[in-house]
């Protein structure tokens, strides 16, 4: 199944995070990585007194089941040191289940769809990157979500800024 994951820090040097986690997600089992979008840096949602983050998409092929890999993301994100300090604050890694295929899931504790995906400025560029022809189940076509989504301040960094 082809899968999308969303990748965001903010602490403890956010590009080594975000970098080492995409070659985490690339090792985990019945899995390979397909495709890996450039950084780019967002200022933060939710509360403004935290650093900006750094985001990316990464595309993988994988076997695994939708709940065996929100609990191998959960266990990436432990081993970042993730800790949860307030709601929408400051985190060294968030992973996301972006989209399973085009499967849509509806459990307590994951949704897929991801329930920001289609306005998420942080989300979508990246995606659109590795996926520009993407149909997105429930939300409509990639170019049609980018269209609507202005950029909230999101910055593509180049490799010489990393
Ligand atoms: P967050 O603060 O974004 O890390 O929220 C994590 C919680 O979101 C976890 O407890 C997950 O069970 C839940 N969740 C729901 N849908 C998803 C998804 N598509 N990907 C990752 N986590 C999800």
């Amino acid at each position: 199944m082809k899968v999308y994951i969303g990748l965001g820090s903010n602490l403890a040097n956010p590009e080594t995070q975000v970098l080492s986690a995409q070659q985490d997600l690339a090792k985990l089992p019945l899995t390979q990585d397909i495709a890996m979008s450039s950084l780019y840096k967002s200022p933060p949602m939710g509360p403004k007194d935290q650093p900006d983050y750094i985001n990316a998409v990464v595309a993988l092929e994988t076997s695994l089941s939708p709940n065996d890999l929100l609990s191998q993301l959960q266990g990436i994100e432990q081993q970042h040191g993730r800790v949860r300090q307030r709601h929408w604050g400051e985190r060294t890694l968030d992973l996301d289940i972006l989209l399973y295929g085009d499967e849509q899931i509806n459990e307590p504790h994951l949704h897929v769809p991801h329930k920001g995906i289609a306005e998420r400025a942080f989300v979508l560029y990246p995606l659109a990157e590795i996926a520009p022809n993407l149909l997105i189940p429930k939300f409509g076509h990639i170019t049609e979500l980018l269209a609507s989504c202005p950029k909230d301040g999101l910055e593509r960094l180049e490799k010489n800024e990393i």
